[in-house]
């Protein structure tokens, strides 16, 4: 057999392609990861998730955000915060991960080769390296994980300076003193609320008549009153139609209502396409959607060839880092016959904007659409003494269980701490528990935590008194099982 042959070769280095190649090296194969990149890590540790959470890290921590409860909104911990400050603490963090993601390649034996691979036919990719050399490597099975890169429509006149997309953001020369960013994604929306808690003047623009709408609806009511009061201008319902670079740090967006906004920069957040513009998808007989995004069977993450799995963003929906990494070994496991469970039904969403928001399992919306009688409770961070402690004066839990069984159905959170938070719920709610286990035991005091139980306390307040006998209960768990799947 060939020296260029592997039992599995991954294209990128990204969360689903490095928890496949480990997965798959842990199973004793010969596994190559191939990376575009200078470094591994992708975009996860680059330009997306790493960076911009060490971002708000830095802006919370410098700005002295989050004592400015108790010393005012003017309280800053660094006077004068520039630039320099934001990039200094990224490139020590990304050095860090990236070290520690090397180790763990060599660590499982897993290979890697740096260049862009194109498959030439369905068990071969050449590798393009970056002095122009190419080799080609062939393998029995193979892992797309090529992720996503920036939507860059023509209308928007990207300079890489004045009008940046979210991988140039990262490479901020000054901090903005007006910045308008287009699209309330999560992505935008994170964006948005790190700048302005640096006290950078902030318009948002989102063609939709709300933000992110798989959200409860409460939950991003409040998170737009929060970013409201704090002097956030959003436009909904309105386009970008055009975005360019008028003068030196001036640039002007004009809306589709006829409006135009004037600011020194501009974010375009507005989505992300399949990286698949060099991988030759045709050889292999592979053919993605208009997004360039590949579909797979969600249980075993095959492609329409069956020894091609893809995984990460390239495939979609949630496009998380936590889901590409389970979705990566997912699809290493069942390449080499290991046994693996599909992931989960419920697993949560953060977004680190700021205030932070979580959220798992379903939204009040999503509750009547199914039809699911259920009932709420609501526990506001500053009724906690933690929250009285912390000097937290906005932020709430709230949870919604099924009124016939009791089951927990879904917690949604924003404020301070809200994606750890999340993972109480998450066990609860995929062990199928109820309102009486908030009830009935005891949380450390004082903690934000806490606000799980006042919010069990609240939602039992309204909840029916008489419990189902068992076979009453047992049926009623069936049917809202039924509900909740679907
Ligand atoms: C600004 C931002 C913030 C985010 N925040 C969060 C967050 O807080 N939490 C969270 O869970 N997720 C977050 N995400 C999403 C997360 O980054 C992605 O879900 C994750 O990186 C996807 O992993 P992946 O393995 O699919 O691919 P990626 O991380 O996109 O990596 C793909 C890799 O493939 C390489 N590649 C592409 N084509 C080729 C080729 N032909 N040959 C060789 N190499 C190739 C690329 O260079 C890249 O390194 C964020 C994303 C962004 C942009």
């Amino acid at each position: 057999m060939s020296q260029n042959h592997y039992d599995l070769i991954v294209v990128g280095s990204g969360p689903a392609g490095r928890r496949g190649a480990i997965q798959a090296a842990k199973l004793n194969k010969r596994v190559l990861v191939v990376e575009r990149g200078r470094r591994v890590g992708g975009v996860s540790v680059h330009t997306g998730t790493i960076p911009s959470k060490t971002l708000r890290e830095t802006v919370l921590n410098l700005s002295g955000w989050r004592e400015r409860g108790f010393y005012g909104r003017a309280y800053r911990a660094k006077q004068d915060i520039g630039a320099d400050d934001l990039r200094r603490r990224l490139a020590i963090t990304l050095d860090h991960e990236v070290d520690v993601l090397e180790h763990q390649f060599a660590r499982n034996g897993v290979e890697t080769l740096e260049g862009v691979a194109r498959f030439t036919d369905p068990h071969t990719v050449e590798v393009q390296g970056p002095r122009g050399d190419a080799v080609a490597c062939t393998a029995d099975r193979f892992l797309i994980a090529a992720g996503t890169r920036p939507f860059r429509p023509a209308h928007i006149g990207f300079d890489g300076e004045a009008i940046l997309d979210s991988d140039e953001i990262l490479d901020l020369k000054r901090i903005p003193r007006q910045l308008v960013v287009v699209g309330a994604s999560v992505i935008g929306v994170e964006y948005a609320s790190i700048f302005s808690a640096l006290d950078v003047k902030v318009t948002i623009v989102e063609p939709n008549a709300g933000l992110m709408p798989f959200l409860d609806r409460e939950l991003a009511d409040e998170f737009v009153h929060d970013l409201r009061e704090r002097g956030v201008i959003i436009r909904f319902g309105v386009k970008v139609v055009s975005a360019e670079v008028t003068g030196p740090q001036a640039c002007q967006v004009r809306l589709s209502d006829g409006r135009e906004l004037g600011a020194d920069m501009v974010l375009f957040s507005a989505g992300r396409e399949g990286a698949i513009q060099d991988l030759g998808l045709a050889a292999c007989g592979l053919e993605p959607d208009e997004r360039g995004r590949l579909s797979v069977d969600k249980a075993t993450f095959q492609t329409a060839q069956p020894h091609i799995y893809a995984a990460g963003d390239i495939i979609g929906f949630p496009s998380l880092a936590s889901t590409s990494m389970e979705q990566g070994r997912i699809a290493a496991c069942h390449a080499f016959g290991a046994p693996a469970h599909a992931p989960p039904e419920f697993f949560p969403y953060g977004i680190y904007s700021v205030p932070e928001i979580s959220m798992i399992g379903m939204s009040e919306e999503q509750a009547r659409e199914k039809g699911v009688a259920y009932e709420c409770g609501v526990a506001r961070f500053r009724e906690t003494s933690r929250g009285h402690i912390m000097g937290i004066s906005s932020g709430f839990l709230k949870m919604l269980f099924a009124l016939e069984t009791r089951r927990l159905l879904g917690v949604h959170i924003v404020g301070e701490g809200a994606t750890e938070l999340i993972h109480i719920g998450q066990a609860v709610l995929n062990l199928e528990g109820t309102l009486d286990y908030f009830v009935e035991n005891t949380f450390n005091y004082p903690t934000l935590a806490e606000a799980y139980k006042v919010a069990a306390l609240d939602a039992w307040n309204r909840m029916p008194r008489q419990q189902p006998s068992r076979h009453a209960a047992a049926q009623a768990l069936e049917k809202a099982r039924k509900a909740v799947g679907g």
